[in-house]
């Protein structure tokens, strides 16, 4: 799973799964997660990789690799309605509302990962999240059930969406854009790859913030560890980023479990210094010991 995720860590899949795009429209990826379901074999959805800490043991059962899924699905609204499949990678996106002359999307801009992982993650950038522009899903579920849903922003939080807490994969991804000048969608996208470059986000392979933010602990979590003299701390390869407090990166050839380590010690520090507990943002998933 190194070789699909961001970090640059985890051990195999026992079976790894990229259905094609035509596998998606003629039903096939369907009948593989019916399969699945029936023979009660775990399936792991992967999005980009970007927000995930793949075990060195690996995930038992099949990774269906969503990558294949990706693409405009459809217009509609007058075109200013763009539904993108779940697979497509977040840029692609961006990139294809501000050719259509659609703002909405900027804020994403330079954020790795797909479509459909930064709704289930309601990923969030620049003041705004993914609950703020989504205005239909489209929902595979475990039997083979086609949904058709428009959530409502209440039923999103700080790095939560619904579909945390249901077991179906997200299809079809649609946003309400609206119509503006190029020139601007252009200027604001690159502001904002140009922030990412400048913060550090693409020199060493990472998963982004580490840790979610608090606002009860009054101060963002990066400034916390940096406060606590923990910038450039190394476990091995894995390493709190030297000019970011929240940025873990893999300097090299750290594995998963020194990625845990350091996240559980800088958790321990935070509680003993000042009683706080620090909320992991990067998911752990995978067959760990
Ligand atoms: C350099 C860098 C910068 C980052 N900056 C930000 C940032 O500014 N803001 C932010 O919020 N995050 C940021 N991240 C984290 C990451 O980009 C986001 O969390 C992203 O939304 C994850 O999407 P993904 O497709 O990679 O999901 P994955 O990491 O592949 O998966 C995340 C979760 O979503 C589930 N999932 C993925 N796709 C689907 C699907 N189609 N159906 C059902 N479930 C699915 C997976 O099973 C998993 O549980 C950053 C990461 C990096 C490496």
């Amino acid at each position: 799973m190194a070789a699909h995720t961001t970090f640059k860590v985890g051990g195999p899949a026992d079976l790894w799964v990229k259905p094609s795009l035509e596998d998606w429209q003629n039903g096939a990826a369907g009948i593989l997660l019916e399969a699945a379901h029936r023979e009660r074999i775990p399936v792991f959805v992967l999005g980009g990789g970007a927000n995930l800490v793949v075990s060195d043991q690996g995930i038992r059962g099949i990774v269906l690799d969503m990558s294949g899924n990706s693409g405009l699905a459809h217009t509609s609204k007058g075109s200013q309605t763009l539904t993108f499949r779940a697979g497509s990678s977040v840029d692609e996106a961006v990139d294809e509302a501000a050719r259509r002359d659609l703002g909405g999307l900027e804020f994403l801009a330079g954020m790795p990962g797909s479509i459909g992982g930064a709704l289930w993650m309601n990923a969030r950038c620049y003041d705004r999240e993914m609950a703020d522009v989504v205005s239909q899903v489209e929902l595979l579920g475990a039997e083979g059930k086609l949904i058709s849903l428009a959530p409502k922003k209440e039923e999103f939080s700080y790095k939560k969406s619904p579909f945390q807490t249901r077991d179906d994969l997200i299809l079809n991804v649609s946003f309400a854009l609206d119509k503006k000048d190029s020139l601007l969608i252009q200027k604001k996208m690159t502001e904002h790859r140009n922030d990412r470059e400048a913060k550090g986000h693409y020199r060493f392979p990472s998963a982004g913030s580490a840790f979610k933010n608090n606002r009860a602990f009054g101060k963002p979590t990066g400034k916390i560890i940096d406060e606590l003299g923990l910038k450039g701390f190394a476990l091995g390869d894995a390493q709190v980023a030297p000019w970011h407090g929240n940025i873990i990166i893999n300097r090299g050839k750290a594995r998963a479990a020194d990625i845990r380590a350091l996240v559980t010690e800088l958790q321990d520090r935070a509680k003993a210094a000042l009683g706080i507990d620090l909320e992991p943002e990067i998911l752990f998933t995978g067959d760990w010991p």
